[in-house]
């Protein structure tokens, strides 16, 4: 190529760099305020109690992939039963074991099975709805437990101050692409142990057409 071509070249470069930095402003976007989204699949969290009835006496999870908070996904499944005798088979568990047993679906699970899952932040079970796990030495029957986790984004308490956000807050994304939109009351959970990452289900990811790590904007 001779240098020409890599001057015109380059000013082609920088005008089209120009032209998309000016159509980000104009859409609103600052790279500043994006969170990496990370898509929940349909997931269950243990009590050791119910583990033990499930897997049986003194059984211990075997982790399969580090999550943020010292979580983990396990190498164990479960099949989860609705009150209509459908059933969702490989729901993976997370550990480590917590004090109650809780079940995380997406809507179209819940239509799937019956089942009249709340809205909920995790751990927030009072009330909910009823489903029954299978596992390979036994079942039980959860009266409560079963919700459709409550959008959210974690973050440590550097990248809160950074945001302008805190504990608690109720925020709005921004999502860009083919289903591009915005999502509304997205919670903000802060902890040290956090990193920066908006947790949605896999029905609001397909909904608007989002992969694991894209990213969202925090609207301000
Ligand atoms: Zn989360």
């Amino acid at each position: 190529m001779n240098t020409l071509e890599t001057s015109l070249l380059e000013i082609i470069e920088k005008v089209i760099r120009e032209q998309l930095e000016e159509s980000k402003e104009n859409s609103g976007i600052q790279s500043d305020l994006a969170i990496p989204i990370g898509v929940s699949a349909r997931h269950v969290h243990l009590s050791k109690e119910d583990l033990e009835i499930l897997f049986g006496k003194g059984y211990e999870l075997h982790p399969k992939k580090e999550l943020m908070g010292g979580q983990y996904a396990a190498q164990e499944c479960v099949t989860v039963v609705g009150v209509n005798l459908r059933v969702i088979e490989n729901v993976r568990i997370l550990g480590p074991v917590r004090s109650k047993t809780q079940v995380e679906l997406a809507k179209t699970d819940a239509i799937k099975l019956g089942v009249n899952a709340p809205i909920r932040e995790s751990g927030d079970v009072k009330g909910s709805a009823s489903v029954t796990l299978v596992g390979p030495k036994g079942a039980i029957f959860l009266k409560e437990g079963c919700i459709i986790a409550k959008r959210h984004i974690h973050m440590n308490p550097y990248d809160a101050k950074r945001l302008g956000v805190k504990d608690n807050d109720i925020v709005k994304v921004r999502i860009e692409g083919e289903r591009q939109g915005i999502l509304e009351n997205v919670q903000v959970r802060v902890d040290d142990s956090f990193r920066l990452e908006m947790h949605i289900d896999t029905d609001e990811a397909n909904a608007m057409g989002i992969k694991c790590n894209e990213l969202a904007y925090l609207i301000k």
